[in-house]
């Protein structure tokens, strides 16, 4: 039986609060915001499997606004009351941003904290001294302010928010996040919000929240095709190394773009195989030092890196699964401990990522959606492409079945293009593989391993006090340990297909930007020609030519 929706006015909030958000132009709830608002006035622990852009922050945010407002006419002393954790400090500042949006009207009365920007814990202490009513921070940053005794939470705190609780897992805050625990008192109002209902955000459910309602709001795992597109195509082993070769010496893919493989090795290969075409690409790699790590994600945010190959995230963050797949237990304990490290100086992550591959299927769909969920956030827009060898199938139909649900239509669409038409690549790929050998890419590990130690000790101690230079370091050098063929370098005119002469503008030579920062548009004839396409889709050009092309299809 269909049931009219439930409207702000409806929901008994703060007359503050209505007018803030109706300055906002928000005319109805979102979904999740109809459904958790009424359950959390109701005094309700909450877990929600949301994701950004579904008006999650909202959901939790005007409840706790009402909440800190009713409090407020009994009590008069000023307290933290609300605490929202987040994993990464842009989310922080999404959040501040909201809150400061909706407490237009009353922030005097709700005050709010952001301490999960870049500033020392010693220059936020006078912020905390005033005791705002919410604080919002990394699970390591309020921990850092607990133990200093610039917060006290353990008689005030009447609500707790774990905002991306899955990224909160995959980050590597969870030690840090169970000692935090300790410091609050025995009863309060809990919300867990989680774009995945993993096992980790099971557990945390278990500790933190009291008969919780679970709200799983069907189609929230992902943004929808307006926002995300999602395309699949079936490539077998060399034809993936060929079609990454088309797409990206080509640009039919730009701007910023995650590749996730399946195996640290395979980053490696990929990496020195693009190498061979004078295509700079990052690899993250959880044995890399944290600092380096950390670095490269901020310099990709700012724009000097076009492309990162990157594993699965647990592997660059999880120290258990760093170890299993490392199987070495003495290493353990040293990873373990440098993962604490990097855990306390998390708060980056990727941003404006435009373009997600997986070259490699993921095994499962949360890690499908982990990794695809790095793209189209907050309101813009993103592609992802996976390839899938014969092998990879049955992973694509889960991903299909969980993402497709109930709707007629596929979530992954198939990513056409004419395979034969890019044959003419097939020979230099081959020759570029025969360089990247088992050797060459066990020398490149070791190597980057020795050029990232001596980075990393040179970005603690130097880079502290002349932060500027951090530019200067880059983590996308070659590694070289295979013969570079200068004439791979360059894409000789007859190889590129029929359809695209004059429209692509390949990749020519090894440039790497300095301070870009804007995002990455087409160039020259493309510039035109691309105007309102999909880049990823750019193949379809080959379509309208297609009486002067082969006939058949891939
Ligand atoms: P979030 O999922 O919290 O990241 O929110 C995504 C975007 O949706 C933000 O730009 C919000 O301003 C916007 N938003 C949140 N709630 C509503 C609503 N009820 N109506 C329209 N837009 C909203």
């Amino acid at each position: 039986m269909a049931t009219e929706k439930l409207q702000f006015h409806e929901m008994g909030l703060d007359d503050r609060l209505l007018k803030a958000v109706a300055d906002l132009g928000w005319s109805q709830p979102t979904l999740i915001q109809e459904k958790a608002i009424p359950l959390a006035l109701e005094g309700k622990d909450l877990l929600a499997r949301a994701r950004t852009g579904s008006g999650k922050t909202a959901a939790y945010a005007v409840p706790v606004i009402q909440r800190v407002l009713a409090s407020k006419q009994s009590v008069r002393e000023q307290d933290v009351r609300a605490l929202i954790l987040v994993p990464s400090r842009e989310l922080g500042q999404q959040v501040q941003a909201m809150m400061r949006q909706l407490t237009a009207y009353c922030s005097r009365d709700v005050r709010v904290a952001d301490i999960a920007g870049k500033a020392d814990v010693s220059a936020q202490r006078p912020i905390l001294m005033e005791k705002p009513d919410v604080v919002v921070g990394t699970p390591s940053r309020v921990l850092a302010h607990l133990n200093a005794h610039n917060l006290l939470l353990h008689t005030s705190l009447e609500m707790l928010v774990v905002d991306e609780a899955d990224l909160l897992f995959s980050f590597g805050f969870e030690d840090d996040l169970k000692n935090l625990l300790c410091h609050l008192p025995k009863i309060y109002q809990s919300f867990l919000m989680s774009a995945t209902l993993s096992e980790d955000v099971q557990a945390l459910k278990e500790l933190l929240l009291h008969n919780p309602v679970t709200l799983k709001l069907q189609g929230s795992q992902l943004p929808d095709s307006s926002q995300l597109q999602q395309f699949s195509v079936q490539c077998e082993e060399e034809d993936k190394f060929l079609v990454i070769y088309t797409l990206l010496k080509l640009r039919l893919v730009q701007g910023k773009t995650l590749i996730f493989v399946g195996a640290l090795d395979r980053c490696y290969r990929l990496k020195l195989f693009l190498e061979q075409f004078s295509i700079p690409a990052c690899v993250l790699n959880s044995e890399l030092p944290v600092q380096s790590r950390c670095h490269i994600i901020t310099q990709f945010n700012q724009g000097f890196y076009d492309y990162i190959i990157a594993t699965d995230e647990h592997r660059l963050a999880d120290p258990a699964a760093a170890s299993q797949a490392a199987g070495k237990g003495k290493k353990n304990k040293a990873r373990k401990s440098k993962e604490k490290e990097y855990s306390a100086s998390r708060g980056v992550d990727f941003q404006n990522v435009d373009n997600v591959i997986n070259f490699d299927f993921p095994v499962t769909v949360e890690s499908y959606i982990h990794r695809v969920g790095r793209t189209a956030r907050a309101d813009n827009p993103g592609t992802a492409l996976s390839f899938v060898a014969h092998t990879e199938t049955a992973f694509l139909s889960e991903v299909e079945e969980a993402l497709t649900g109930d709707k007629a239509e596929s979530s992954l669409k198939p990513y056409q293009f004419k395979m034969e038409a890019i044959e003419g690549f097939r020979y230099r790929c081959r020759d570029a593989m025969r360089s990247v050998t088992k050797q060459a890419v066990r020398e490149a590990r070791l190597k980057e391993i020795k050029q990232e130690l001596l980075n990393s000790e040179k970005l603690k101690t130097y880079f502290e006090d002349n932060p500027r230079d951090l530019q200067l370091l880059r983590h996308d050098q070659d590694l070289h340990p295979a013969v570079i063929k200068p004439h791979l370098k360059n894409v000789p005119e007859y190889l590129i297909p029929y359809a695209l002469r004059g429209v692509v503008n390949p990749l020519s030579n090894h440039r790497r930007r300095k301070r870009p920062t804007q995002k990455l548009k087409p160039h020259g004839v493309a510039k035109s020609s691309f105007k309102g396409t999909n880049p990823l889709r750019s193949f379809r050009y080959a379509k309208k030519t297609a009486n002067k092309k082969p006939s058949h299809s891939k």
